[in-house]
């Protein structure tokens, strides 16, 4: 009898790693045996501080060891740099009021910050994050880590996403994807397993907040909205309660301590820690020993409850915002889930309950949970967890022709995929059995002026009159990036698809000429898509009026109206090709006006021909 040997290779094999690069904190995470697992440093921390420090010997230092140099060494040490990732100096004018850094090079429009003594660009500082990140991998491993998922908030444009992943090659990691960070939070709690669902993602940390709404179908997220403050965070609740403690120290000590720096940090420190504390017990103490003075205030939660309640008021504006743009009520919504350290705060829990009137998922730590969704997302992407799922994002608006040459966009610009969308559709023609489905890629609003991509035929559509038939048509990219487009006669239910693969053959260069092109000619394609639309307008009332004109209707209209008819279908006609649409419209409108008698008469013929029909049954 042979015996059967347990092959632990796989688990030495090197492994994809999923990263959350945050604002304030950041944190690695892999795929063991039993889920996904966060990254511990050798002395068994899990954050690393989103803070770099340029040594005297030029070298960066990230994570703990830079946060201790904060303090002593504040201009050779930078955090919050995400707030810089993929933007130029004229973004972040207002950005610098806000929050304190040194731009070293005011003439260039890349940002570059003065540290010690190197000049850095944002991502070469988050690189040193992500290095960081990476040893820890490697030690906890015991493998080298080369490639990642690095999760992005569903806001960041693609110059940020860019800047991103500049920042992994950066660090020689191999960035094989960029996850939203709601959909990393989503898939921490699985929720991907639901298949269906709207899910409410509210995000509050230590610098920024954001709500997220995303719904989820067939285990693909589609980011509905977003919103937030870039400026509101576990920093503004911290600012409250040094103010306050600045002001007793100053009255009992006599000393203003917001004119020393290493006291003010020191006091920052102590009503952090307070903060923290009253997530978990109803009292607690704000303490400092400093320069031998001690200073001690009791602090209940009653009272940090009333300090913090406008800070929590402001997250619910943009929520309310949030859900008003996904044109959603607070009872549509049917997961919460609960991100960021600050959301450890009761009162924060409470309000977000009632304003959803869901019970939010708290079972993971909240700084965690976006870090462990990447690792699930790594999974996805090694192979270690079933399903193909998520995310890069569509480099040009994806659509369909449409009458009259016009081209109804489904799936915009800069969406993330995998992206799904559906639009419903009506036939032109009486009785029409086919539609040609032609799909396109581009901005213009033309058909003639976007790239082609497919064109097929939906067959069997149910012969109905013209504007009865619902075609529904049904665009959904894959994580790939390959497009599948469906059709389908909701009526009989004939169904057609196609698969399209829609940025191949197309260069970074192409993608770029296309948008450049769209900006310069947005105004002349506007006219020409709304004469376009005015002239289908007019060959559908035209050949309503020819239609009526043929029926009982038509010969009991007393003359004079008839002849207005015939005037204003002149008029039209006219009009047609004069390239105004606003004279076209008013032609339409005119005739529109003139059949008004004739379709009542027709409608009223109509129904008591359908009443008589019942009568004979
Ligand atoms: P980010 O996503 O911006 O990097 P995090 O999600 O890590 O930030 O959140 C950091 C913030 O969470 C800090 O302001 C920190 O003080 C706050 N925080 C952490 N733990 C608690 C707690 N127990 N109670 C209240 N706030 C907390
Ligand atoms: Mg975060």
């Amino acid at each position: 009898m042979g015996t059967f040997q347990i092959d632990f290779g796989e688990q030495r094999r090197s492994k994809i790693v999923g990263i959350d690069l945050g604002t304030t904190n950041s944190l690695a995470a892999y795929m063991d045996l039993t889920g996904p697992r966060i990254v511990e440093d050798p002395e068994g921390r899990k954050i690393v501080p989103s803070i770099v420090s340029v040594l005297e010997d030029g070298k960066l230092v990230a994570g703990e060891p830079a946060r201790e140099l904060l303090l002593t060494d504040p201009e050779r040490t930078v955090y919050s740099v995400k707030r810089l990732m993929g933007r130029g100096v004229s973004d972040v004018e207002e950005e610098r009021k806000l929050f304190p850094f040194r731009i070293a090079d005011d003439s260039g429009s890349a940002i570059k910050l003065k540290l010690g003594n190197r000049t850095l660009t944002p991502p070469e500082i988050s690189a040193a994050v992500l290095r960081r990140l990476k040893d820890n991998a490697e030690g906890a491993l015991g493998a080298p880590v080369t490639e990642v998922v690095i999760t992005v908030p569903a806001y960041f444009n693609d110059a940020q996403r860019q800047a991103t992943k500049d920042a992994g090659r950066l660090a020689g990691l191999d960035v094989l994807r960029l996850v939203n960070e709601p959909t990393a939070a989503s898939l921490a709690y699985g929720l991907d397993k639901r298949k269906q669902g709207i899910i409410a993602v509210y995000d509050f940390g230590g610098g920024t907040f954001d709500i997220s709404i995303l719904r989820l179908h067939d285990g693909i997220f589609e980011v509905l909205a977003t919103n937030g403050d870039t400026h509101l965070g576990g920093d503004d609740i911290d600012n409250l309660l040094l103010r306050i403690a600045l002001e007793d120290v100053r009255s009992e000590w006599g000393v203003d301590l917001a004119h020393d720096p290493e006291g003010v940090q020191r006091l920052r420190r102590a009503v952090i820690r307070a903060k923290e504390e009253l997530s978990f017990v109803p009292e607690t103490l704000i303490r400092l020993e400093y320069k031998a003075k001690s200073y001690e205030r009791a602090i209940d939660r009653n009272l940090f409850d009333r300090l913090i309640a406008p800070v929590i008021e402001r997250t619910l504006v943009s929520c309310r915002a949030c859900l008003t743009d996904a044109k959603l009520t607070p009872e549509q919504i049917d997961e919460v889930v609960l991100v960021g350290g600050s959301t450890r705060i009761p009162l924060v829990r409470t309000a977000v309950e009632r304003l959803f009137q869901a019970k939010p998922h708290t079972e993971l730590n909240p700084d965690e949970v976006v870090a462990l969704g990447a690792a699930v997302q790594a999974g996805i992407l090694a192979g270690d967890v079933e399903d193909q799922l998520l995310l890069d994002v569509t480099p040009l608006s994806l659509g369909i022709e449409t009458m009259g040459g016009v081209v109804s966009k489904l799936i915009h610009r800069n969406s993330t995929i995998p992206a799904s969308a559906t639009e419903t559709f009506t036939t032109a023609v009486d009785g029409q059995r086919n539609v040609l489905i032609h799909v396109l890629q581009g901005e213009r609003e033309l058909a003639k002026d976007c790239r082609s991509l497919a064109r097929f035929d939906l067959k069997d559509i149910q012969p109905v009159p013209a504007g009865f038939a619902r075609i529904e048509v049904r665009f959904l990219i894959d994580a790939n990036g390959i497009l599948n487009v469906t059709a389908r006669d909701a009526r009989t239910g004939a169904e057609q698809t196609v698969e399209v693969k829609p940025s191949y053959g197309l260069s970074e260069d192409q993608v770029e000429a296309m948008i450049r092109e769209s900006l310069d000619h947005a105004e002349e394609d506007m006219r020409e898509r709304q004469v376009r639309e005015a002239q289908v307008e007019a060959d559908n009332i035209l050949s309503a009026t020819e239609k009526a004109q043929k029926s009982a209707a038509w010969i009991a209209l007393a003359p004079e109206d008839q002849a207005a008819i015939e005037e204003s279908k002149r008029e039209l006609q006219a009009a047609y090709h004069s390239n105004d649409h606003y004279l076209l419209n008013q032609k339409i409108e005119a005739l529109n006006k003139a059949t008004t008698k004739l379709a009542e008469t027709m409608m009223n013929t109509a129904v008591r021909g359908a009443l008589r029909g019942t009568k004979i049954e």
